[in-house]
């Protein structure tokens, strides 16, 4: 049956469910949950009533009814006082309900109008009729076309309520029967009937678990199957010795590896041997050490006589990994080579050799390295920095650079802290290793909130840094609707710092952004990495990877513009030398409370992962920086990984002992379990899809 034909609904009401919700079906309608519940049976005083807060219900008497020109105001009262109500619309069939001396129930979300607080628009409800009292009832995420169209909170439950009715029996049972007990589920039925029309809040929560284990089960189950596949199925070189080389770096290296280090390495060993290709996720903070394991783990493929190749998102970082690694590998025999889209032709050529007939045994690059013209003589290795600048479509040519059926072993590495639960959603079939502990005798960086009215204070203190020789980067937000805005942001405030830091005083500032010719760009930063300049202005284009251990402050400006995930990473660029480093928030006197807090915690804590979990508690898991840029993968309908973590890992665990005992789950036992993964709603989007 179409919705339309629902008691309620229509056509016109039809095509907007869908236009508006995505609502098309009534199996659509049966899984679209309220967002909250109001608990009917519970008035507030209308003296204790608060601007701004949740809906409301209130019992009150109408006293005054005021027609003006374009609303009609009625005050209504309790026992404990008046308050206002507001329609402009529908205000002949209102004011004819509305009679002095009659009792109604008004459901509504106050609000502030001249300082008086009032409900625009109220539910009415005739006081006697307590159809809903004593029972909670759901509101669902609605739209001003949707409430324009008559479809109240009354009208939605009325909706549901018919849905209900008509396909509440249809409704398969999506997971067999070993599993709701197994986990003390309550059935599909039970729960779809609770989570529209809670019996008691007992069942409403028990209506909740259910729906959110299924769903976060069911994709914990799509992900680990794809895995167990993969596992099944790969080729994966097996390399089973270290080699001198390996050693000869390691014994050389002038500090001891961090605990996190050697663990990490100590994985990666394991999935060399294991006969499985690795498919492994490196999360670790700025500065936590990646590159040195990177090198390590190139070495091991080495010795074991296979070649690696590290790949960077651009120009810069792979030529400064280029120069950290050739340092690394000096004590070694193993020669290295950088191949990007600058490198000349003679150059290239003879590294196009080098690869083909095998002398480079560890190349690092850019994109460049999966041009089709780089062959590889026994490529058994691949570090890829910074995953999400990285697509699908050039993982798929990496894997065309052998052509024995093996697959090489890939390192993700990403300086993007992923909270846990994220972590294992998005990359649910990858394996993840974190880097949680940082090199000792790092010094944490200072950071503070700084206000315009500090900013001569702020450009003093500037001074005396440059004047101990240190180096500062300035930030300017970018925010892609508005580029031309952003530049004039950016121009200004260069103009700001040249005046403040004159050439003739012998300062020199360089100015970095996305407008520029790679040229310039390069030129700039160059003049900055070498020291050459003391500020470099630019915009977030610094964000990712560039290491200029003599930096020491980092002033952002309009910080309340950025997210946690960015300003973190802003802030990751100093620090990196043994100075003491500051990064200095700039911004407006006007800020959100989220703004606020943001900044708060950025002053409160360098810990990315810390910082990533309060994100995504801020934010909701959808918004986070590098997710966002490619929209989340999967769709979550209940629950949330935010807040649902301790049920996303319950499941996880679940999903993977079934998976162990039935890795096809062809056992009949779990045919509804094949069905439900049909659907195709829990397949990851693909780009999180490493092979
Ligand atoms: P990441 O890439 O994770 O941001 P890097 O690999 O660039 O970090 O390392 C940051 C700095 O820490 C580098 O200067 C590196 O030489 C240094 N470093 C790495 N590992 C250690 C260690 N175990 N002890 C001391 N310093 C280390
Ligand atoms: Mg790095």
């Amino acid at each position: 049956m179409e919705i339309q034909y629902l008691k309620g609904v229509g056509t016109k009401r039809a095509a907007l469910l869908k236009s508006e919700l995505g609502l098309e079906s009534i199996e659509d309608l049966l899984h679209f949950y309220p967002t909250r519940y109001i608990d009917r049976s519970c008035f507030v005083r209308i003296a204790d009533v608060v601007p701004d807060a949740a809906y409301i219900q209130i019992r009150a008497r109408v006293v005054r009814k005021d027609q003006m020109p374009k609303r009609l105001s009625v005050w209504v009262e309790d026992d404990s006082g008046r308050m206002e109500l507001v329609f402009f619309k529908g205000v002949k069939y209102v004011a004819a309900k509305l009679e002095p001396g009659l009792e109604f129930v008004f459901f509504g979300k106050p609000s502030v109008f001249n300082g008086v607080i009032n409900l625009v628009h109220p539910e009415i409800d005739p006081a006697a009729d307590d159809m809903l009292s004593g029972k909670m009832t759901g509101i669902y995420p609605s739209t001003e076309k949707l409430r324009n169209a008559g479809v109240t909170a009354k009208v939605m439950n009325k909706i549901m309520s018919s849905a209900l009715a008509v396909g509440l029996a249809g409704v398969k049972e999506n997971l067999p029967d070993y599993v709701l007990k197994g986990k003390q589920l309550v059935p599909i039925h039970f729960a779809l009937r609770n989570i529209h029309f809670p019996d008691s809040a007992d069942a409403l929560v028990k209506a909740q678990r259910r729906l959110k284990f299924e769903e976060l089960f069911l994709l914990q189950l799509s992900l680990l199957k794809a895995k167990y596949i993969r596992m099944r199925g790969s080729n994966g070189i097996v390399m089973d010795k270290v080699g001198a080389d390996f050693n000869a770096c390691y014994n050389a290296l002038p500090y001891s590896l961090t605990g996190a280090q050697k663990r990490v390495i100590k994985e990666i060993r394991e999935d060399f041997r294991s006969g499985r290709q690795m498919n492994r996720l490196l999360q670790g903070d700025v500065g936590s050490g990646k590159t040195m394991v990177a090198v390590l783990s190139a070495l091991m493929a080495y010795g074991y006589g296979y070649q690696s190749c590290i790949m960077a998102p651009t120009e810069v970082l792979a030529q400064q990994h280029y120069r950290n690694i050739c340092k690394y590998l000096a004590p070694t025999g193993v020669r290295c080579a950088l191949l990007t889209g600058s490198t000349k032709t003679a150059e290239r050529r003879e590294i196009h050799a080098g690869l083909e007939d095998g002398s480079i045994g560890i190349i690092v690059g850019t994109h460049a390295l999966i041009e089709e013209n780089v062959v590889f003589h026994n490529l058994g290795y691949a570090v890829i920095d910074e995953q999400h600048r990285f697509g699908v479509d050039q993982r798929a040519r990496l894997w065309s650079k052998r052509s024995d059926g093996f697959l090489p072993h890939v390192l993700v590495m990403t300086a993007t802290p992923i909270p846990r639960t994220l972590a294992m959603t998005l990359y649910g079939d990858l394996d993840v290793s974190v880097l949680d502990e940082m090199p000792p005798g790092r010094t944490p960086i200072i950071t503070k909130h700084c206000y315009e009215d500090k900013r001569n204070a702020v450009f003093k203190f500037m001074k005396e840094q440059i004047a101990l020789g240190r180096q500062i980067f300035v930030v300017y937000p970018l925010i892609f609707e508005s580029e031309k805005m952003d530049y004039k942001n950016l121009e200004v405030g260069f103009e700001q710092i040249a005046t403040a830091f004159r050439l003739e005083d012998g300062y020199k500032v360089a100015i970095v952004h996305g407008q520029q010719s790679i040229q310039d760009k390069d030129f700039n930063m160059q003049a900055f990495v070498a020291g050459r300049a003391n500020i470099m202005v630019a915009t977030s284009v610094i964000e990712v990877g560039v290491d200029v251990p003599n930096a020491t402050v980092m002033v952002i400006e309009s910080a309340e513009r950025f997210g946690l995930a960015q300003l973190h990473q802003l802030r990751g660029r100093v620090g990196r030398g043994s100075n003491q480093s500051y990064c200095l928030l700039m911004t407006d006197y006007k800020l959100s409370k989220e703004s606020k807090r943001r900044i708060e915690l950025m002053c409160a804590t360098d810990n990315g992962f810390e910082l990533a979990e309060e994100d995504m508690k801020l934010r909701g898991p959808g918004d986070l920086e590098g997710t966002a840029q490619s929209g989340m993968p999967i769709e979550l309908n209940i629950a949330s990984l935010a807040k649902d973590g301790l049920i996303l890992s319950d499941a996880r665990d679940y999903a993977a002992r079934i998976l162990e005992r039935d890795p096809m789950l062809s056992n009949p036992l779990n045919a509804p379990l094949v069905e439900a993964l049909k659907s195709g709603k829990y397949n990851l989007k693909d780009y999180s899809v490493i092979s």
